[in-house]
């Protein structure tokens, strides 16, 4: 049998406590939803990054600063919340003050974009691991979530698909010497673009939405298990409206890897929504006023399964995004 991180949470991890009343959404999404007052809910969320796992192991301190900010701000984008503060425990084989200047001037960095504040954390020795816990705030019962996508629902995806993969191949292939476009898409790898803006817009206009970690594949399923209840059990994705982005498509790769990377791979850190076909002239006024390209890839359908429809024909997509225990 083979174990998923996800068959790990659902069967240690999601009953643990008698889901009290101020509990509005706990283990499943993106992050829990947690009433604090009449107005407002509080977001919270955690993600962990560990050394050769999440990152290369020369990945610099200043990118692993920045981005273990940006993928926790990412998943309250996910939610269409307002990200406030976080907290960071550290864990660190040594002390290295020239790794931690750098750290710390990639998170403030971060932290930056989106005035954060870091109020607390823990310090610990060990293998070096970067666990950050955020909290963000959503007007009460606006939060988008994994679980209102319709049957016939379109779907769409903001940014492109597929450059962190590829910068991730560049890096594990690569000499150390890149060209420009193989810089462009490490810096996607390493730098992710929390999609803030696009997600609070898209508060009452989006029935679903997820932040794309694992791959889109993989994701979009998170979205379709989770909808399940309303029928939408079941995707098409048109493989020609999946968004590469220039640098992406001219790096030599060739169309077929280069879809199923877009497909398949992780860290793109995009948004993932559905939204009734008739939001369409509001998600694109919404791409207009952020500046950040939003395209319509395909529809969720009461059939189950996940196809693609390449050139007429339609096929299952069989390959899952990442996993942490898919080979164990
Ligand atoms: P994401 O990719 O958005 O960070 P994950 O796939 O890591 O989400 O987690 C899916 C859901 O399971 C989230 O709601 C998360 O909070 C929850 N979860 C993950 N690991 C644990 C754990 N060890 N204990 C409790 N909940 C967990
Ligand atoms: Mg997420």
């Amino acid at each position: 049998m083979s174990e998923s991180e996800f068959d790990i949470i659902r069967t240690y991890f999601s009953n643990i406590g008698d889901s009290p009343d101020w509990l509005i959404t706990g283990v499943g999404d993106d992050a829990a939803i947690v009433s604090t007052n009449p107005e407002q809910q509080l977001l919270v969320a955690i993600d962990t990054m560990n050394v050769g796992i999440h990152f290369p192991v020369n990945t610099s301190p200043e990118d692993i600063g920045y981005k273990s900010l940006a993928v926790n701000i990412s998943d309250i984008a996910a939610m269409g919340g307002q990200p406030l503060w976080f907290t960071l425990a550290l864990s660190l084989p040594e002390i290295d003050h020239a790794w931690l200047k750098g750290f710390a001037s990639g998170l403030s960095d971060m932290a930056k974009c989106f005035k954060l504040d870091l109020i607390g954390g823990d310090t610990t020795r060990g293998s070096l691991s970067i666990t950050i816990q955020i909290a963000g705030v959503v007007e009460n019962g606006k939060a988008l979530q994994r679980s209102g996508a319709q049957p016939g629902d379109d779907i769409y995806v903001t940014g492109y698909l597929g450059d962190a993969a590829a910068g991730l191949q560049c890096i594990q292939q690569g000499s150390g010497r890149y060209t420009t476009r193989q810089k462009d898409l490490i810096n996607r790898l390493h730098r992710p673009t929390p999609r803030i803006e696009v997600g609070k817009r898209l508060v009452e206009h989006a029935s679903a939405c997820i932040d794309l970690s694992d791959g889109l594949a993989s994701d979009l399923r998170h979205i379709l298990e989770a909808s399940a209840v309303n029928g939408a059990v079941g995707a098409e994705l048109n493989l020609d409206s999946i968004p590469l982005s220039e640098s992406f498509r001219n790096i030599g790769l060739g169309q077929e890897t280069c879809q199923n990377l877009a497909l398949t791979g992780g860290d793109d850190y995009e948004l993932c929504f559905t939204a009734s076909s008739s939001e369409r002239e509001t998600i694109e006024s919404i791409s207009q006023q952020t500046g950040c390209l939003i395209s319509r890839i395909g529809q969720t359908t009461q059939t189950p399964g996940l196809f693609v429809i390449d050139q007429q024909q339609k096929k299952v997509i069989t390959t899952l995004g990442f996993d942490h225990f898919a080979s164990s």
